[in-house]
């Protein structure tokens, strides 16, 4: 167990996210939207600001999934990522609404269930009903329905963009030829492309990818498709006295790679929220890169 977050959230309190040696100060950054270095957050395209640090909800439904998302808001997150296939949006809802947070205060972002593909209006109306709300902050294609780009499904996210019912759009576990396509089609490009991501799946040709095209990237499964127990983790994390999990989210925050980590314990939520005090340093970001498998 590594250093834990701090109450007062680096997101929402004054003295912001992300600071120390390494560039906190850069505009840009790394490159994918640009970087307010006060507030641990990235610009979408239409300006609205996103946490790099969210909660990933996948498995968190119920009474116990509820409490995490409160325990979770209590901690400092101010971005939550659910999607209509996770059958939690009501708990999500309820947990934000019951935080006393105001609403503008927490990052939402749902999902298109693929089914939902030929009717996306009636399914965000759905959603928003389950939710409580009237608009999410971002709403994104789950999965390329059929396997395809589906122009025609982006462009009912777009008319619900123009709506405000969702205050921005993009798309999930899409290649880069199918933005390509939807870029081409609609001549908007998505905010966001959220991807399966971590450091042994770190893929900078595909990061350039998004960032020539104005996305943001989203990883998911940030602790999942990592061993915990690597050699190199372990490693780093006692050079900073953190945990492995703390590096591999301090990571993709330093790439300004946008980062959703589920927990449903209360101790792990804050574990995973306490990277705002310290940053990796060039040597070690290029000793956590070194395990993509993309770079071998
Ligand atoms: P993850 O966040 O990479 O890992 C979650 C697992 O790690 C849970 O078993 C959790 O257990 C454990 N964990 C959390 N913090 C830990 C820590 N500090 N030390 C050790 N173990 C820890 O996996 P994920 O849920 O697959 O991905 C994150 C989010 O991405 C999802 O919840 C979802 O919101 C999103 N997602 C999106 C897609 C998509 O297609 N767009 C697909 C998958 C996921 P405990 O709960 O017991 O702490």
């Amino acid at each position: 167990m590594g250093k834990t977050g701090r109450m007062c959230p680096s997101q929402g309190g004054p003295r912001g996210g992300p600071h120390g040696d390494r560039g906190g100060g850069q505009r840009g950054g790394r490159g994918y939207g640009s970087w307010d270095p006060d507030g641990g957050r990235l610009t979408l395209s239409r300006g609205s600001a996103i946490p790099l640090l969210g909660l990933g909800t996948w498995d968190l439904r119920g009474r116990a999934g509820y409490e995490a998302i409160r325990d979770a808001l209590e901690v400092g997150y101010r971005h939550i990522d659910t999607a209509t296939g996770y059958g939690n949006e009501a708990e999500v809802g309820r947990a934000v609404h019951d935080s006393g947070l105001p609403r503008e205060e927490v990052f939402v972002t749902t999902k298109l269930a693929p089914e939902d593909a030929g009717r996306p209006a009636a399914a965000l109306s759905a959603s928003l009903s389950r939710l409580g709300m009237d608009y999410v902050d971002l709403w994104l294609v789950h999965w390329p329905p059929r396997g395809r780009a589906a122009p025609e499904t982006w462009e009912q996210l777009l008319a619900a963009r123009d709506d405000r019912r969702a205050r921005d759009v993009g798309v999930s576990n899409y290649s880069t030829a199918q933005v390509d396509e939807l870029i081409r089609t609609s001549g908007v490009a998505p905010a966001v492309n959220q991807v399966r991501w971590g450091p042994t799946l770190y893929d900078p040709r595909f990061a350039a990818e998004c960032r020539d095209r104005g996305l943001v990237l989203e990883g998911y499964s940030p602790l999942r498709s990592s061993r915990l127990d690597d050699p190199v983790l372990m490693e780093v994390a006692r050079r900073y006295g953190v945990s492995t999990a703390q590096v591999i989210i301090r990571w993709h925050i330093e790439h300004r790679v946008v980062v959703i980590p589920k927990s449903g314990s209360r101790e792990r939520l804050a574990e995973n929220f306490g990277v705002w005090d310290w940053s990796l340093g060039e040597r070690e970001m290029s000793q956590v890169d070194g395990l993509s498998t993309a770079l071998a």
